[in-house]
């Protein structure tokens, strides 16, 4: 008896706290995705309050997750109505399933991108072939393990990350009753991601269009991603959100923009990957923190340039430009 118990506190210990969930506008709620050690990250989720319940803007990958936004429902008394993603990178969509489990009711609204992903050959399951090799293998740790297995826990009902709606263009529609701007990008972090712009708020959605330390190029299309921070550019919000880290002024999100177009251009010039990969850095330094971290934003970005060139400068998955 005794062993058990010990073992389950163990277990216990083992689970990361999430960050506390905080109100940024009246009924406007961010839950912070948080970032651990040897785990994969959450992404942020943003609630609105909506007529017919409440609107979860992306769902997080840990179960630990998605029982924060859980418990925020339970406590207001208000059904989840509708769930987006903004993309189907699982640290933003693994979630579903464990809110519709308890809001059936619930309709998941996301471009049909996934689609081409969850089928055979497609990005991801490629990539369960590599997590089942790691599993057998012993080199990884009981964290990565765990994390390994909940990429795949995920992909037996990957049915979940598929929309009940799906958003094919950008246009003015009804979420739960309440009315936002959707935009849909052509190819940009993914095939087609998802952002939102609410107009009583002045609030931007923005999923990863803006990463950090440097944008993730893994399945990106960099011109159409350039043409979506513009679009963002163009609408008259005061606090962009993104899919990772805190919520960001206008001035933020441009010193962002603008490093992004510099650092496209040089990789579609022919300096050294390092050299892209400093400018990067410099040009961002406001976001990186210590020294430390600055190298780190260098080196990711420096990375991305040989990937990016290595496929003709654009991600293996991109299917335009
Ligand atoms: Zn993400």
């Amino acid at each position: 008896m005794l062993l058990p118990l010990l073992l389950a506190t163990e277990l216990a210990a083992q689970t990361p706290v999430v960050p506390p969930i905080r109100e940024l506008a009246p009924g406007v709620q961010l839950q912070p995705g948080g970032f651990e050690g040897e785990r994969g990250p959450d992404g942020n989720t943003i609630i609105f309050d909506a007529p017919d319940g409440l609107v979860v803007v992306d769902t997080g990958r840990h179960s630990w997750h998605s029982d924060a936004i859980l418990a925020y429902a339970r406590e207001r008394g208000r059904p989840i109505a509708a769930i987006v993603n903004t993309h189907w990178h699982l640290d933003h969509s693994s979630g579903n399933g464990r809110l519709k489990a308890v809001y059936p009711n619930a309709r998941v609204y996301t471009t049909s991108a996934v689609d081409r992903v969850i089928a055979p050959g497609g990005f991801l399951v490629r990539n369960m072939d590599s997590a089942r090799q790691m599993l057998v293998g012993t080199e990884i740790t009981p964290v990565q393990r765990e994390e390994v297995q909940i990429f795949l826990d995920t992909m037996v009902d990957s049915q979940v990350l598929r929309p009940d709606v799906v958003i094919e263009h950008s246009q003015r529609m009804r979420l739960g009753g309440r009315r936002f701007d959707v935009h849909v990008t052509n190819g940009a972090v993914t095939d087609a991601d998802v952002w939102l712009y609410d107009r009583r708020t002045r609030i931007a959605v923005i999923g990863d269009l803006v990463t950090f330390p440097a944008p993730f190029f893994e399945t990106a299309c960099p011109q159409r991603w350039r043409e979506a921070l513009d679009e963002v550019w163009s609408t008259p919000f005061q606090i962009a959100i993104a899919g990772h880290g805190e919520p960001m002024t206008r001035d933020q999100f441009n010193v962002w923009r603008t490093a992004y177009g510099v650092f496209v251009d040089c990789v579609s010039s022919e300096r050294e990957p390092a050299i892209c990969g400093s400018g990067w850095a410099q040009a961002t330094a406001q976001f990186n923190g210590d020294e430390a971290g600055q190298r780190r934003a260098a080196g990711f970005a420096g990375y991305y340039v040989t990937m990016l060139r290595n496929n003709g400068g654009k991600s293996a998955d991109c299917l335009t430009n």
